[in-house]
């Protein structure tokens, strides 16, 4: 076998007869014992691509090799070489750790004898040896993500898919879960793993190499620190006091466009958009983690089919959707194309109709009121960018300056960019702005 685990050639998935494309065309290869993480905003593709080489969902075209096996010849040899761990809890919260293992290791025909001291094994290496006969409804957050591993584990396979493993959990709790994510690939065991995730800094800590996706795409593909020496320089963000006229932000970055040294410049990041929107929890969600929530609320946001489900079910959603500022309310309503818009229910979708037609305008832009400028010596192009922004008689809210991280290589990919080599710089802003629409 080559030093490839997983070969993937032309992938594609296509989803609703027709209607998603969740994948398109996608080609990368994982090296034996890499650590190699997914990373991209909600509605990327990161799920739907694992899904398919885990043969948890049926490929519509294009090819992929597992452990030299083909998922979609030999599904059955590919889910012998790898364990899963999924976003939704898998476990049984009603059974005892040691019981949830077992079930497992009974589904994958272990023999009774290998699996006493298998489980045991795997409890020890999640530290969860003194939890085995604690029932898992008893376990915290981070406990359950450990015993998910754990029961990926148990059929000792070769590469163990990790979809967003640390989701809603806590910073400490996540930190624990990364350091037995490194122990299962440096250690005794030198698992291949295959993460997604779209927490920057979790895919720079554990990642050897990282796969940035958005619209089932990938978009660049690379070491972290490669990809950050593509931004070399310093990374300049301003944020501005509320901006009434936006065509002096256009014309301002114009002009900063032309200073010296300047690499490019880009908007606030898309992942804000969902925080922006006020949440009245019912009681009952009360003490679900928020993160979670927030996560769910920008797949949604960003998905009219998904938007419009979520309006016909919950009153809760209506009602969010109304108290939404009037930037989220704009985004939103250009999702809406004249088909999409007769399954809106009353009384949303009058108010999207007003907004498309501007009827209801308020003083407020499509633009977040941050800017991220990529330079190649921040120091020294500091003091021209300030006395530009001051002629420009815009306020400055807060200006930070720091070394390009994963954050800002992602948001150079994936966020509304003006290029270096763009000819026609008006031409290029308008397209810009239509595109953020298009994407919204
Ligand atoms: P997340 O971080 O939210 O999990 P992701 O990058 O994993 O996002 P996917 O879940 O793979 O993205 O989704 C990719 C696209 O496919 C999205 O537009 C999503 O709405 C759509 N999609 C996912 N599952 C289905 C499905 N079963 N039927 C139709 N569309 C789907």
């Amino acid at each position: 076998m080559s030093e490839n685990i997983i070969e993937v050639k032309d992938l594609t998935k296509i989803y609703d007869d027709g209607n998603v494309l969740a994948v398109d065309d996608i080609s990368f290869e994982i090296k034996k014992g890499e650590i190699f993480a997914l990373l991209g905003p909600n509605g990327a593709g990161k799920t739907t691509t694992i899904s398919m080489l885990a043969t948890l969902l049926e490929v519509t075209k294009g090819d992929a090799i597992v452990n030299g096996h083909d998922v979609k010849k030999v599904p059955d040899k590919v889910r012998r070489s790898i364990g899963i761990v999924f976003q939704e809890t898998a476990v049984d919260l009603e059974m005892k750790g040691w019981e949830n293992l077992e079930l497992h290791a009974i589904l994958y025909g272990m023999p009774k004898k290998k699996r006493r001291s298998k489980i045991q094994d795997v409890l020890k290496l999640v530290d969860l040896g003194d939890k085995a006969n604690t029932y898992v409804k008893n376990y915290s957050g981070g406990m359950k993500r450990r015993l998910e591993i754990a029961r990926g584990l148990i059929h000792e396979p070769m590469i163990l898919f990790l979809d967003e493993p640390t989701l809603g959990l806590d910073p400490q709790t996540r930190r624990k879960i990364w350091e037995k994510i490194k122990e299962l690939n440096k250690g005794d065991l030198k698992i291949t793993i295959l993460i997604t995730t779209h927490y920057m800094e979790e895919a720079d800590e554990l990642a050897d190499r990282i796969c940035i996706m958005d619209h089932g795409k990938i978009i660049a593909l690379d070491t972290s620190e490669n990809l950050k020496k593509k931004l070399s320089g310093e990374i300049i963000e301003i944020q501005f006091e509320q901006v009434d006229d936006v065509k002096r932000l256009q014309n301002l970055i114009l002009k900063v466009r032309e200073l010296r040294g300047i690499k490019n410049i880009s908007f606030g990041g898309r992942k804000e958009m969902s925080d922006k929107i006020p949440m009245q929890l019912p009681p009952g969600m009360k003490n679900i983690n928020p993160e979670i929530i927030r996560a769910k609320l920008r797949e949604i946001i960003s998905n009219p089919k998904k938007l419009i489900q979520a309006w016909n079910k919950y009153p809760m959603a209506s009602q969010m959707f109304f108290n939404a500022p009037p930037e989220i309310k704009k985004q939103i309503a250009s999702q809406f194309n004249e088909d999409l818009i007769k399954e809106v229910p009353e009384p949303i979708k009058s108010e999207i109709i007003k907004i498309q037609k501007g009827e209801i305008s308020e003083n407020t832009t499509d633009f977040k009121h941050l800017i991220s400028i990529s330079c190649d010596d921040g120091g020294k192009q500091l003091s021209s960018i300030i006395h530009t922004i001051n002629e420009h008689d815009l306020k400055i809210k807060t200006v930070h300056m720091h070394k390009p991280t994963l954050e800002d290589v992602f948001l150079f990919y994936t966020g509304d960019i003006i290029r270096e080599e763009s000819a026609n710089r008006v031409k290029n802003i308008k397209e810009m702005i239509q595109m953020k629409h298009m994407r919204k």
